[in-house]
């Protein structure tokens, strides 16, 4: 597969008047993960959106992502409400191969045994989607994307919020994906989250700092992207494990319901949820 290196150049987008990303310069190297993190508000679903190709800059660009090799798990919220069992949503991750009215393939078919046999749930494929667990929701929407074969794989807040059997399956197939050659960039909360990723980006409207882990996650450059928000006391040794963030965990930001999502295929997805309520 090819390791695709993504360039992102003094990228800034904006809603009206309200920058969410300023000047952002970054090079996510190909076949390597990524975890942005960052309070709420601070632009980390907006920039996974840019490389979606789902939002236009205003000013800057983006090298070396095609759209259509892209999988994009976005943030989970509610589910929506079209009747659809788990097998047809994994067969939409493979409109781009098959067409939308193609009959699929034997290649789309192994795509997605393969994808449901690592996320677990090729004994759901039957199921009624909106029936399942936020976690075996969850399993499905990255087994959609992962059907799909994409080089780059991006991922919001991929495990937050989900049982932790789910939470494991999804780091493991993370983990495997990149061994794969796939380019994977996820957003987060969890701070072990991130200490598995290769790179570390933080966020806070602008990127604060970018490295390796260990570089990264230390207090100096947690307190520029989290402020008050983190505690710990430990600027002069290395306890890093110690620190705790506190934020809310992506609940109750606005930023994450499709309105700002002009033009992703498909144009409903009913994984998702129209208005941004609660998961029942
Ligand atoms: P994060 O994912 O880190 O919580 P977002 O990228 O969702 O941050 O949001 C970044 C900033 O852009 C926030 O100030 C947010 O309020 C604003 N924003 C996000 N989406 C929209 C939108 N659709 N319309 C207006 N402002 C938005
Ligand atoms: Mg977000």
């Amino acid at each position: 597969m090819v390791r695709q290196s993504i360039e992102v150049r003094g990228l800034t987008v904006a809603y009206d008047a309200k920058v969410a990303i300023r000047n952002i310069n970054h090079v996510f190297p190909g076949g390597t993960s990524t975890a942005v993190m960052g309070p709420n508000g601070s632009g980390k679903t907006t920039l996974l959106n840019a490389l979606a190709g789902l939002v236009t800059p205003i000013t800057g660009s983006i090298i070396g992502v095609d759209p259509p090799d892209v999988g994009y798990v976005m943030q989970h919220g509610s589910a929506g409400w079209m009747p659809i069992t788990v097998g047809e949503v994994l067969e939409m991750g493979r409109y781009r191969h098959a067409g939308l009215l193609r009959r699929l393939s034997g290649a789309d078919r192994s795509a997605i045994a393969a994808a449901a046999e690592h996320l677990a749930i090729a004994d759901l494929m039957g199921r009624q989607f909106h029936d399942l667990s936020g976690g075996q929701q969850q399993r499905v929407r990255v087994a959609r994307a992962l059907a799909g074969q994409p080089q780059v794989l991006l991922l919001d807040e991929p495990i937050t919020g989900l049982d932790l059997p789910s939470q494991h399956r999804i780091l493991e197939v993370m983990a495997a994906e990149t061994r794969r050659g796939t380019t994977v960039v996820l957003t987060t909360h969890h701070l072990d989250e991130a200490r598995h990723c290769t790179e570390v980006v933080l966020m806070a409207t602008e990127l604060v700092a970018a490295g390796v882990p260990d570089e990264v996650l230390r207090p100096a450059a947690l307190r520029r992207a989290f402020g008050g928000r983190i505690l710990g006391d430990h600027d002069t040794h290395d306890h890093d494990h110690e620190l705790l963030i506190f934020d809310d965990h992506g609940h109750g930001d606005h930023g994450s319901h499709g309105a700002h999502s002009p033009g992703f295929p498909p144009a409903v997805d009913p994984t998702r949820g129209e208005s941004g309520g609660p998961r029942s």
